[in-house]
């Protein structure tokens, strides 16, 4: 049975106590999705939200956690902290963590065990640049990415893997639909090297996802729902997308 479908929204470094009124007119809006609605606000938000009746009722995650479970790293959040102020997954492996914080597949990799040993669910992220997709290495991008930001010990139950062409965040461009499909097919081969129930693990794409393309992205074979950046600040488009899953 193919895995249920996510919309998984990143806020990213945007927000604050007013914004949770979108989680509320979200939930008020879409009160029985027949996806799984997913919400990763700045880690300083999650405990609000999760206070508040709508953040109680979709699932919150963090949008980084450190590879320790705890100690001396000033500035860093630990995936037990981000659990216990309510999250349930953590986005790692961003192009902008990757991009701001030098981010290597093997600190991914790292993170993405703290998650799983703390009992969250990760959303692994990988993609290519424009320069590697001109150079047509897309696909072999993605599958060392792959390789090499999947730990030991992940199962579908505990990871989600997310495709984000670096090109297409926030820049309103989108892959065609046959590229994207293209690389969901070769996550999930490559997938079936790594992972036993590889084909219950769920696959998003990210990237630029608006209500105007969410329902032709979503009804391709392999696509298993979305994470979605700027559009997943308003209750609006972050429903719309969701009822288009
Ligand atoms: C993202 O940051 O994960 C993302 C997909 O952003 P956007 O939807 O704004 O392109």
């Amino acid at each position: 049975m193919a895995p249920r479908k996510l919309a998984a929204g990143n806020w990213k470094m945007n927000g604050d106590l007013a914004s949770l009124a979108e989680i509320d007119a979200l939930i008020a809006a879409h009160p029985a999705p027949s996806c799984e609605v997913l919400v990763c606000p700045p880690a300083v938000l999650l405990h609000p939200m999760k206070e508040r009746a709508g953040g109680a009722r979709v699932a919150l995650g963090g949008q980084d956690c450190h590879a320790d479970l705890a100690g001396a790293h000033t500035g860093d959040i630990s995936a037990v902290q981000l659990k216990d102020a309510g999250a349930s997954h953590v986005i790692l492996g961003h192009s902008e963590r990757r991009a701001d914080h030098g981010e290597t597949d093997a600190v991914v990799a790292a993170k993405a065990a703290a998650a799983h040993a703390a009992g969250l669910i990760a959303i692994i992220c990988v993609g290519e640049t424009e320069t590697q997709r001109d150079a047509d290495q897309t696909l072999a991008v993605i599958a060392s990415q792959l390789d090499g930001s999947i730990p030991e010990g992940a199962t579908a139950a505990n990871t989600v893997i997310a495709y984000e062409p670096v090109w297409a965040i926030g820049t309103g461009r989108t892959p065609t639909l046959d590229q994207i499909a293209e690389v969901h097919a070769l996550m999930r081969e490559r997938l079936g090297g790594r992972i036993g129930d590889a084909a219950q693990v769920r696959l998003l794409y990210g990237g630029s996802v608006k209500p105007g393309n969410a329902a032709q992205i979503f009804a391709l074979s392999d696509v298993d729902g979305a994470l979605v950046g700027g559009a997943s600040l308003k209750a609006a488009d972050f429903g719309a997308i969701i009822a288009a899953l």
